[in-house]
């Protein structure tokens, strides 16, 4: 799950990052601003998901004159589709130079590997693309509680020391987060030490509920149904509904429709041994996906039994078309209480595909 940049900071300082002190705005509150302790020239940052903020109009400067109105134009504004609910109002830096430095895990090596460049800011990805080597790179050992200082002297270069405890403490970060990615850019000097200006932190999914997060908000709320019945599902954003049983048949159905010309709504594995109840949650779930206009239901009767399977599909009572294709334990008897009903059955896997492309066509 993606953290909002103001929520990174208080996590950044909690492992000694310095951040500059800042206040945290809901809309509709800029009234209740503490005008006392915004004395100086100040940062309005909007805390929205989206990169390149600062290019796209979501940090501006102001000073204690201009904050309300600069607080008021930024809520009334997108930054790339996104309204802004929340903005975080900073002292700001007096910033010397801008580095990049960022964490993540590199998998092939199955270890972290932190990226470092001396001309961070907004301009990096450009900087990473035009200058070779401009970005430089280390990856060690998982195990070690701390990056090696002979790594750290090779990763910062001529940076100052305090750059370089600043990336360990980020490392630790990284750690105890259970982290994903953790990044800072830019990474700046000031007369008043090393601070982290801005904030990035993606924590694994799997460690939410170690890190004391309830609510995953990186899902929408189908994907949030889906994860209370156990179901793997992915939303997507074409037109063909899929429900399988087993990630690899599933990935197998979507792959089938693509490349037939199809486009996948959905990925959805009921897992093993479903019975009527959770086929029926899972039909309605897909349905309830505003772009499905047909639905594919490939499952494979092992502990799973398809006479189950086709209660839940009858039961789901969904008006989007259902065609079905179930082999193995008690199929037939399946296949008899669908056709009752006046369902579309087809054999295989690839008929079954090549019917649901032909239908949203
Ligand atoms: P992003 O565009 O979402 O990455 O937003 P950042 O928080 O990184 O801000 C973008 C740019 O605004 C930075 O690279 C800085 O150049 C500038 N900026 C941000 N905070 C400050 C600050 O406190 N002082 C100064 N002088 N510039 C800042
Ligand atoms: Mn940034």
């Amino acid at each position: 799950m993606k953290l909002l940049e103001y929520e990174a900071k208080l996590l950044f300082a909690d492992e000694g990052i310095k951040v500059p002190t800042g206040i945290l705005v809901s809309k509709h509150e800029e009234i209740l601003l503490p005008m006392d302790a915004i004395k100086g020239k100040v940062v309005v940052k909007a805390q929205v998901d989206v990169g390149g903020r600062g290019k796209a109009g979501g940090v501006l400067m102001a000073d204690h004159d201009t904050v309300i109105a600069t607080a008021r134009q930024l809520f009334n504004t997108t930054i790339k589709g996104i309204p802004v609910q929340r903005i975080l109002i900073e002292e700001r830096l007096d910033i010397q130079h801008e580095y990049y430095v960022s964490i993540t895990i590199d998998r092939a090596r199955k270890q972290p590997v932190i990226l470092f460049a001396e001309t961070g800011g907004v301009d990096i990805e450009e900087t990473a693309h035009e200058k070779k080597g401009a970005v430089r790179s280390v990856s060690f050992c998982p195990l070690l509680p701390d990056v090696p200082g002979f790594l750290l002297r090779e990763l910062c270069g001529d940076a100052p020391s305090e750059i370089q405890k600043t990336v360990n403490r980020l490392y630790h970060v990284f750690c105890h987060k259970d982290a994903l990615l953790a990044e800072i850019n830019p990474l700046v000097t000031t007369p008043t030490g090393v601070y982290a200006a801005d904030a990035k932190l993606i924590i694994d999914d799997n460690s939410l509920a170690r890190q004391g997060i309830a609510v995953n908000r990186d899902l929408t709320g189908r994907e949030r149904e889906a994860e209370k019945h156990g179901f793997s599902f992915v939303e997507l954003d074409g037109t063909i509904g899929v429900i399988g049983n087993g990630a690899g048949l599933t990935m197998a159905t979507l792959d089938l429709i693509e490349y037939y010309g199809g486009r996948v709504a959905d990925f959805l594995d009921v897992g093993g041994g479903a019975d009527c109840e959770r086929v029926m949650h899972a039909v309605r779930l897909v349905a309830s996906v505003p772009s499905v206009k047909v639905i594919v239901v490939n499952l494979l009767g092992g502990i799973t039994r398809c006479d189950e399977v086709a209660r839940g599909i009858i039961a789901s009572g969904v008006s989007v078309p259902v065609i079905v294709r179930i082999a193995g334990t008690n199929a037939e008897e399946g296949r008899k209480l669908l056709s009752l009903k006046g369902y579309e059955m087809l054999d295989t896997m690839d008929l079954v595909v090549k019917r649901a492309v032909e239908v949203v066509k």
